[in-house]
């Protein structure tokens, strides 16, 4: 055991080992001896990894270039080395690494070779610490050299005298290869001859003592052997204590460690699944991004599709406008030439224009004319009292027409109310009416006449409208219509209703109405329930009013009440009779509507009566052919036919007595029949020669009831006014002819002009239409061409998403990979 501390005496950080027998340590750098014997020893010294240096004096150094190594690398510095002795600058610069010297040439023999170590700041390995292990290998043997040293920064360090020894091919090696540490010498020095061995002996036993490791002798007092040994002792124990604590530290490092590795463990586990998870995800969101796909190929397909279906839908409108317009040119243009053809088209439209004019003046005088001639003909009739007779002639129905249809009846002077009715072939009669309507004449033109009459209900008047005539001539029909074709009682009710309605400001109306039958002469309640317990008598209430007690009395609020109640009363007519049309022509159908006024303004109150009267059929049977309750009922219908007619007479000749009480008809009708009040007969008649004896019959009982027969001789004693209406009714008629004429030649015209200008107007329509529709196709091409950017746009968001989460799923399998190394 050499001692590397003797100058540091006890510090343990100083302690320095060699290994070689005759060797050793000197912290210190070279010093050249002063002794020739010295400086002819020296055979070779290297500065290793530095230039050649040159030290001229008493002393004279010579040290060579770096030579005779292999392998290795060259440090360098500028930095002083501390106790650098007498060739500081050899310390500044080193080979290190794996390498080896090896000297040739040298004479075989014994020799001591000196190593020069220096710490150079900052090269590889902790402060001040190096560890040697050098092989030297001579001819015989590997020596082994260990070196142990502790040195401060930038210190000198040498181990000297070495032994090694030269055989025949004169080569000595020093081999850093393979050394433990990293070696770095500054210098190496051969020397001539062994180093000398200096045996000592120790206090004690005066023995030689020899290392442990080499057994080569070395020199030791007993006092530096315990020393030594103590100091070793303690710096051992504070080692091991100090290894201990650092044990333990590394133990809670490693535990530590090993918590965290779990932990990261887990937290690889949860990554893993997250990746999983990711991956399904990833997976899940290529499925959808290939259906995506699909689907947007699909669309863009369909799209496509629909686009050239377009395209060729615009093309072919396009097409078609062209067409048009160059059609719609040809037309203006043939327009044009037309206009251009008839020179006098102006000239014309100003005829016509006036002829228009003309024809609005002759309108407004026809008119007028109309007015006056409705004047005086209401005077006329005014003039004639109360009762009107409307003569009506049915159609000739479906069996009458299929046989060869004879008509008695003729309707050349309809219009002035004349009816002519041919007797035995050639005889004609004429019978006078305030309307004759011939089978032509439809519902509305009858009620445009009964109207007034009806309607003066509302005014206070009471008023009897009636149908009398044959079975089968339409009294029914006249009265009641069909549900289609409406008669006079639904027509009078509606309308009454719409004046009321007009009128409600200054007048309120209450209407009621109540249906009867008269059969047999006994009164039926048609609205009705129940069979009344006792019949029906007919009382009078006060001086002209006659009243129904029990009756039912229907208050009706609108027209579709009414409809409701004559139905109610004509279905209850039918019923308990085996024949429906035979009972109901045998029966007289009563509806009586009252009217309650009352003036808002003035306060007055009126109580009217209006009657609604289809009759039971007026031929008259020979006695032979009936018998039983047939002729009962003949005999009831005779009865109170015969009391009408007998009740209007009186009131046409002014009778002091009016036989009412006769008949329950006329009884019933007692208050609405003659004074003030209006009467407005139907006298209903067929066409066919087979009832010309009832006709004649029904017609001439009329002529009673109108209480003026007009023959044909009376008919030439015509007043001077009905004369000079007739010749007014000629001129007007002729001046209707002009003015149909001129009419039809303004239409003639107008439609000519009209019909270009339509077909043009039309044809532009036509353009219009269709560049709305090219419009409207631009505009949802335009809309499809944005739908599909907008898909585009998405489906590319969708792949930078698919691509980002695919990055981050290969970041996450290269952590995962890096966690698991
Ligand atoms: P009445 O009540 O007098 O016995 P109806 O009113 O029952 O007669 O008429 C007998 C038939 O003649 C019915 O079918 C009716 O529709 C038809 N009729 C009567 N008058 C006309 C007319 N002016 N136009 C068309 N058909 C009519
Ligand atoms: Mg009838």
């Amino acid at each position: 055991m050499g001692d590397g501390g003797s100058d540091t005496g006890e510090d343990p950080m100083l302690d320095s080992l060699i290994c070689v027998a005759g060797s050793s340590i000197k912290r210190s750098g070279f010093i050249a001896s002063h002794s020739s014997d010295e400086r002819e020893r020296r055979v070779i010294f290297v500065n290793a990894g530095g230039e050649e240096l040159r030290r001229q004096g008493h002393s004279e150094i010579e040290v060579e270039t770096d030579r005779f190594f292999q392998g290795g690398d060259v440090l360098r510095t500028d930095e002083e080395v501390a106790d650098g002795g007498d060739l500081p600058s050899i310390y500044q610069s080193a080979r290190c690494g794996n390498f080896c010297y090896e000297f040739r040439d040298l004479p075989p023999g014994d020799y001591s070779v000196d190593l020069h170590f220096a710490e150079i700041v900052y090269t590889n390995g902790p402060r001040g610490m190096r560890v040697f292990n050098v092989f030297i290998q001579d001819e015989k043997a590997v020596s082994e050299l260990d070196v142990y040293s502790i040195v401060g920064a930038n210190r000198a360090l040498q181990v000297m005298n070495i032994p090694v020894s030269a055989g025949k091919d004169g080569v000595v090696s020093v081999n850093f290869q393979g050394v433990v540490g990293s070696p770095t010498v500054s210098g190496i020095c051969i020397k001539q001859g062994a180093p000398e061995l200096q045996l000592v002996s120790s206090g004690r036993d005066g023995k030689s003592l020899l290392c442990d490791n080499c057994f080569a002798p070395v020199k030791l007092t007993a006092a530096e052997n315990k020393a030594a040994r103590m100091s070793f002792t303690a710096k051992y124990e504070r080692e091991i204590r100090e290894l201990k604590a650092q044990c333990q530290m590394k133990q809670d490092e490693c535990y530590e460690a090993w918590m965290s590795l779990t932990a990261a463990n887990q937290e690889l586990e949860k990554v893993r699944a997250e990746l999983d998870v990711k991956f399904f995800q990833n997976f899940t969101l290529g499925q959808a991004m290939e259906k995506e796909t699909e689907k947007m190929a699909k669309i863009s397909s369909k799209y496509e599709h629909d686009r050239r279906l377009w395209v060729a839908a615009i093309d072919e409108l396009e097409r078609k406008m062209k067409a048009i317009k160059s059609e719609h040119s040809q037309l203006s243009f043939e327009a044009h030439q037309c206009a251009n053809s008839i020179p006098g088209l102006n000239q014309m439209v100003t005829a016509v224009q006036s002829l228009v004019g003309q024809y609005d003046d002759l309108k407004m005088k026809f008119n007028e004319e109309q007015e006056r001639r409705k004047k005086l003909y209401n005077q006329l009739l005014e003039s004639k009292g109360n009762i009107r007779v409307f003569c009506r002639c049915r159609p000739l129905n479906m069996e009458e027409a299929s046989s060869r249809p004879q008509t008695v009846v003729e309707f050349t002077d309809a219009k002035d109310g004349d009816l002519g009715v041919l007797m035995n072939g050639s005889n004609k009669k004429i019978y006078k009416f305030d309307r004759v309507y011939t089978p032509k004449d439809d519902q509305c033109d009858v009620f445009e006449d009964a109207s007034p009459v009806a309607t003066s209900v509302l005014d206070g008047y009471n008023v009897c409208i009636f149908a009398y005539g044959q079975t089968g001539t339409g009294k029914t029909f006249t009265m009641e219509g069909t549900e289609q074709n409406r008669g006079v009682n639904y027509r009078t009710l509606e309308l009454l209703f719409k004046i009321a309605e007009d009128r409600k400001k200054t007048i309120s109306y209450d209407i009621s109405v109540s249906v009867l039958e008269v059969y047999n002469e006994q009164v039926r309640d048609l609205l009705a329930s129940s069979p009344p317990a006792k019949r029906l008598e007919i009382k009078q209430v006060s001086e002209g009013v006659n009243h129904v007690p029990g009756v039912v009395d229907m208050k009706v609020e609108n027209v579709d009440e009414v409809w409701n109640i004559l139905q109610t009363g004509s279905n209850a007519r039918a019923v308990g009779s085996n024949n429906v049309n035979g009972h109901s022509s045998r029966s007289h159908c009563m509806i009586c509507t009252v009217v309650r006024a009352k003036n808002l303004v003035t306060g007055e109150c009126t109580r009217s009566k209006l009657w609604l009267v289809d009759l039971a059929g007026s031929e008259r049977l020979a006695k032979t052919d009936v018998q039983g309750e047939r002729l009962k009922e003949a005999q009831s219908i005779n009865k109170s036919l015969s009391a009408l007619g007998d009740v209007i007479s009186a009131l046409a000749t002014k009778s002091s007595h009016i036989p009412y009480r006769n008949s329950k008809l006329t009884h019933l009708l007692q208050d609405s029949l003659g004074g003030d009040s209006k009467t407005l007969m139907f006298v209903q008649i067929s066409p066919s020669e087979h009832d010309l004896g009832e006709t004649v019959s029904s017609l001439n009982f009329a002529t009673r009831v109108r209480g003026v027969e007009l023959g044909p001789a009376k008919k030439q004693s015509d007043t001077t006014e009905i004369q000079k209406l007739k010749l007014m009714l000629c001129q007007l008629k002729c001046k209707d002819d002009t003015i149909r004429k001129l009419e039809e030649n303004v239409q003639v015209l107008e439609g000519k002009t009209k019909s270009k200008e339509q077909f043009s107007k039309s044809q532009q329509d036509k353009i219009i239409d269709l560049e709305n529709q090219v419009e409207l196709k631009a505009e949802l091409c335009g809309h499809l061409e944005k739908r599909l950017s907008h898909v585009y746009e998405k489906m590319q968001r969708k792949e930078e998403a698919c691509y980002s989460f695919q990055q981050k799923v290969i970041s996450f399998i290269i952590l995962a990979t890096f966690q698991r190394s």
